[in-house]
C-alpha cells in the first residue's frame, strides 16, 4: 500500500514511521490489510476512506439488522442531510464539550480580488483558505445522527408515552487516526425517544439489552460497559466523570484491532433534558420531556464482522447472513 506524499502533514500514520505504539501498529496493520484486500479504498488521509461493493452490502445489512432490532417500536423513519444549521451548536453546549471534533463548513463569499489573492497564496504553497474571502457559512457537518431531530422538533409537544424515530445519518468527527474503525466520516443508525423522563429511562434500559443481544446474534464477542463521551479539556474530565457516575452512557464494545482496547460499536445515551430544554420540547400538559437514543456504528460493526468472520462473506455463518438479509 503506497504511503501518500506529505503523509505527516495529513496525520497519516505509515507503518514505516518511527515511534509508533503497539496499538498504532496493530491499527495501521489491519487498515493496510483492508486496503490490500480492496475492502477499504485509501484516499491518502487519516480517517477518510472509500468502500468496496462487498463492504457496502454488509453495511446495509447492518443498517437492516439495527432497524429490525427496534421493529416493535413502530418508529417513524426520518432522513436528514449530513449538513445541519449552526444553530444546533449555538443552542447547546457543543462548543464547550466537543470543539475539537466539529467540522465547520466555510465557503467563498469574497471579491475577485480575494479570489486572485487565494490563487496567489495557493501557488506560493500557503493556506489559500485562511482569509482571502473564505468565511464561515451558516452550517456545520452533522456530528451525530440524532441532532437534526431536535432542531426539527423545536417547540413540539410530545405524548407522555413518547415518540420514537429511526434514522441513519452520515456523521463527521475530526478525529484523524490510523485506526480503520476511527473514521472521520461514518454512519450511525439510531432509534431516538422523545417523551417522559421515565419513558426515556425505560427506553435506554431496554436498548442496553437489545443492542448487546443484536451484536451477539451476529456472532460478535460483544460486551456492555458504562462509558463517557470524549469531553474536551480540563472541565471535560469532570463532565466525563459525572456521566459515568450517573451511568448515562453505555457502550457495546467489540475487539477489532486490539483485545485490550475493544472498539465501541454501539452506544445507548440518556440525554435527560440536554436537548429538550434548549429546543423547548415538552410533554402533554406542559410536563417536562427527556430524550434518549441508541446509535449503531455501521462501519465499525461491518469491520468487526470482517474481523471475526473473515473476508469471504459467502462463507459467513448462515444465521449471520440471515440477520443481515444477505441470503
Ligand atoms: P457516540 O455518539 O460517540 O456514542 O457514537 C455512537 C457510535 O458511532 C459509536 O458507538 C461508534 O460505533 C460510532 N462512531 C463514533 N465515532 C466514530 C468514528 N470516529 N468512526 C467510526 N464510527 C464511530
Ligand atoms: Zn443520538
Amino acid at each position: 500500500v503506497a504511503t501518500p506524499a506529505n503523509a505527516s502533514k495529513f496525520n497519516y500514520v505509515s507503518l514505516t514511521d518511527e515511534g509508533l505504539t503497539p496499538l498504532q501498529i496493530a491499527q495501521a496493520t489491519y487498515r493496510d490489510e483492508l486496503f490490500a484486500e480492496g475492502i477499504l479504498l485509501t484516499l491518502g488521509r487519516a480517517g477518510l476512506v472509500g468502500r468496496s461493493a462487498t463492504f457496502e452490502k454488509v453495511a446495509l445489512g447492518v443498517v437492516h439488522a439495527a432497524e429490525n432490532a427496534g421493529r416493535d417500536y413502530n418508529a417513524t423513519g426520518v432522513h436528514f442531510p449530513p449538513v445541519i444549521p449552526r444553530s444546533l451548536i449555538e443552542h447547546t453546549d457543543y462548543l464547550r464539550s466537543f470543539p475539537d471534533l466539529l467540522g465547520s463548513i466555510h465557503s467563498f463569499t469574497g471579491t475577485e480580488r480575494d479570489q486572485a489573492s487565494a490563487i496567489r497564496t495557493l501557488e506560493e504553497g500557503g493556506d489559500w483558505s485562511a482569509g482571502n474571502g473564505w468565511n464561515s457559512s451558516d452550517s456545520v457537518l452533522l456530528p451525530a445522527s440524532c441532532y437534526p431531530l431536535y432542531i426539527w422538533s423545536e417547540g413540539a409537544v410530545v405524548p407522555s408515552g413518547g415518540n420514537v424515530f429511526t434514522l441513519t445519518g452520515l456523521c463527521y468527527r475530526h478525529e484523524p487516526s490510523p485506526d480503520p474503525a476511527r473514521l472521520r466520516c461514518f454512519r450511525q443508525h439510531e432509534h431516538v425517544y422523545l417523551g417522559s423522563p421515565d419513558g426515556a429511562a425505560a427506553f435506554a434500559a431496554s436498548w442496553g439489552d437489545r443492542a448487546l443481544a443484536t451484536l451477539l446474534s451476529l456472532g460478535l464477542p460483544a460486551e456492555r460497559v458504562v462509558a463517557n463521551d470524549p469531553f474536551f479539556g480540563r472541565m471535560g474530565k469532570l463532565m466525563a466523570a459525572q456521566q459515568v457516575e450517573q451511568a448515562l452512557k453505555h457502550e457495546i464494545v467489540i475487539p477489532i484491532t486490539s483485545d485490550e482496547n475493544p472498539t465501541a460499536c454501539a452506544s445507548v445515551n440518556r440525554h435527560l433534558d440536554h436537548f429538550s430544554l434548549p429546543f423547548s420540547i415538552s410533554c402533554d400538559g406542559g410536563n417536562e420531556a427527556h430524550t434518549a437514543c441508541v446509535g449503531f456504528g455501521i462501519e465499525r460493526i461491518t469491520l468487526a464482522l470482517f474481523k471475526h468472520h473473515g473476508f469471504d462473506v459467502g462463507a459467513w455463518p448462515s444465521k449471520v447472513r440471515d440477520i443481515l438479509g444477505l441470503q
